[in-house]
């Protein structure tokens, strides 16, 4: 097997095979500043041989392009502690296999690295070019290139479908919702391969060297390219808990798990906000029922907000029009151990408020949302309606920090119209698209997957060197 060569000189990028992978062609980047080599591996599960630990796994031998995967198996040689440029650490399998480079064919230690792990599909190290290889690092392909002709006779021809389609997963509880029809209507209509995930049916398996997530069906979901979470708040726990599972497991998620439980949290939120100095309504919250006049003066007296922490659409948010029945209510929930917010009343919205349909940082949609009559809530779910306003440069701004501050992909700000200026209410972290699509004409639906493609695309960008061996 090994036919080892003299010194010769290899480019920044060169195209190397990996014959017994079946790998006849893979673009890696050449860095002698790298100790070890890695490649880019999905799917990775270790089983055993003949009592020897070996390791199955799949690779994209194409760089930005999915059109080809190839199935390997190795035997592991060992396991490796590897930091990333963000300081994470994670343990990768190593595996020894044979490299041919420039006619020449000897044995390497590659690790394999995460889906995330970097723009190339492979790193050749220092460690592999056992003083054989000298890079010059201003030239490319001194070894020869591989034409697109020579590509698509080993891996088949391009198509636009096959090569950026993605696999996206909706994990959520009811395909039927217009929401989750709407998105997984997109994006099949962008290319993509979408499967509804109902969370209920979703279970993981924590375990260092070959985490999971499980389908009641028998599958196993390791090969999503990307998550769109929309969680309902009595999932919170578990959908966020499989959200996280998948975050591990390198899997995109528009909104990470720990964004989605904080914005679950109104109060802990509007403590976020109010800390990094967005305006919010005058709120108060108090453990004792002691405390309930002081909290009622403190948020201006009567009428006043009082808000069931863990409410949504308008149905945990009472109007208490006097001092008298503020303390009522206020004692009321009090008396049943619910944690409330109490707020000062914006009259002078009279009853209409501002949702921002936000995605990727940036306003996408906004609607005005007017209550019903005889009701002071603007929820759409309360009878609201809704139309399309145009927003001030001080709403956009304060809408773009609100998701700055609670780090969401994807978001609906609301904001109300106070004497003082605009206020924020809260942030949701599955905003609906029905009333937002309906009132604005907008297809909000693509421009999430759209928002999941740029991600995608920024994360597969070629970078150089990013893992770095510590053990
Ligand atoms: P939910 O999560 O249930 O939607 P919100 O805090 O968004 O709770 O309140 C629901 C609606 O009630 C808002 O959309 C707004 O129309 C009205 N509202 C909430 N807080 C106030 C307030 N402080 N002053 C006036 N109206 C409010
Ligand atoms: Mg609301």
């Amino acid at each position: 097997m090994q036919n080892l060569p003299n010194k010769f000189v290899a480019g920044s990028q060169e195209w190397c095979a990996l014959p017994q992978l079946d790998v006849a062609a893979v673009k890696a980047r050449v860095d002698s500043g790298a100790k070890t080599s890695a490649i880019h591996a999905f799917n990775i599960e270790p089983f055993t041989r003949n009592s020897d630990q070996w390791v199955r796994f799949d690779i994209h031998p194409l760089q930005k392009s999915r059109r080809a995967t190839i199935r390997c198996e190795a035997p592991i040689v060992g396991r490796r502690v590897i930091r990333s440029s963000n300081g994470a650490t994670e343990k990768r399998f190593v595996i020894r296999t044979p490299l041919t480079l420039n006619g020449y064919t000897w044995d390497i230690e590659l690790t394999l690295a995460n889906r995330d792990a970097m723009g190339f599909r492979m790193l050749l190290g220092r460690e592999a070019m056992s003083g054989r290889i000298l890079v010059d690092s201003e030239e490319e392909f001194l070894l020869g290139d591989v034409s697109e002709a020579d590509i698509e006779l080993l891996y088949g021809k391009s198509s636009p479908n096959r090569d950026d389609g993605l696999k996206i997963g909706l994990l959520a509880s009811d395909p039927k919702l217009y929401s989750n029809r709407r998105l997984l209507e997109a994006g099949e209509k962008l290319g993509h391969e979408m499967t509804f995930l109902n969370i209920r049916q979703c279970y993981m398996k924590l375990d260092a060297d070959s985490p999971a997530v499980h389908y009641r069906d028998g599958r196993v979901l390791n090969n999503l390219d990307a998550i769109i979470p929309r969680i309902r708040p009595s999932n919170t726990f578990y959908g966020c808990a499989i959200t996280r599972h998948f975050e591990s497991l390198g899997v995109l998620c528009l909104n990470n798990a720990d964004s989605i439980t904080q914005s679950r949290d109104k109060l802990y939120s509007l403590q976020l906000l109010q800390k990094q100095g967005l305006d919010i309504p005058i709120t108060g919250f108090a453990s004792s029922p002691n405390d309930t006049d002081n909290l009622i003066e403190m948020v201006g007296g009567a009428p006043l907000i009082v808000k069931l922490l863990e409410g949504t659409q308008g149905r945990g948010v009472v109007l208490a029009e006097t001092t008298k029945a503020a303390e009522s209510v206020i004692n009321a929930m009090k008396s049943l151990r619910a944690n409330l917010l109490v707020q000062e009343y914006i009259e002078e919205a009279s009853g209409k408020d501002i949702r921002c349909f936000m995605i990727d940082g940036k306003v996408a949609a906004s609607i005005q949302r007017s209550a019903a009559p005889g009701e002071f809530r603007a929820n759409l779910h309360r009878g609201g309606e809704a139309k399309l306003i145009e927003i001030s440069p001080e709403e956009e701004s304060l809408a773009i920090k609100a998701v700055k501050t609670l780090n969401l992909d994807i978001a609906g700000v609301d904001i109300i119209r106070s004497r003082r200026g605009p206020l924020l209410l809260e942030v949701n972290s599955s905003p609906g698209l029905e009333g937002i699509e309906a009132a604005t004409g907008q297809d909000i639906a693509s421009k999430m997957i759209k928002a999941i493609e740029k991600q995608i695309e920024a994360s597969t960008e070629p970078q150089p060197l990013l893992v770095q061996d510590v053990a």
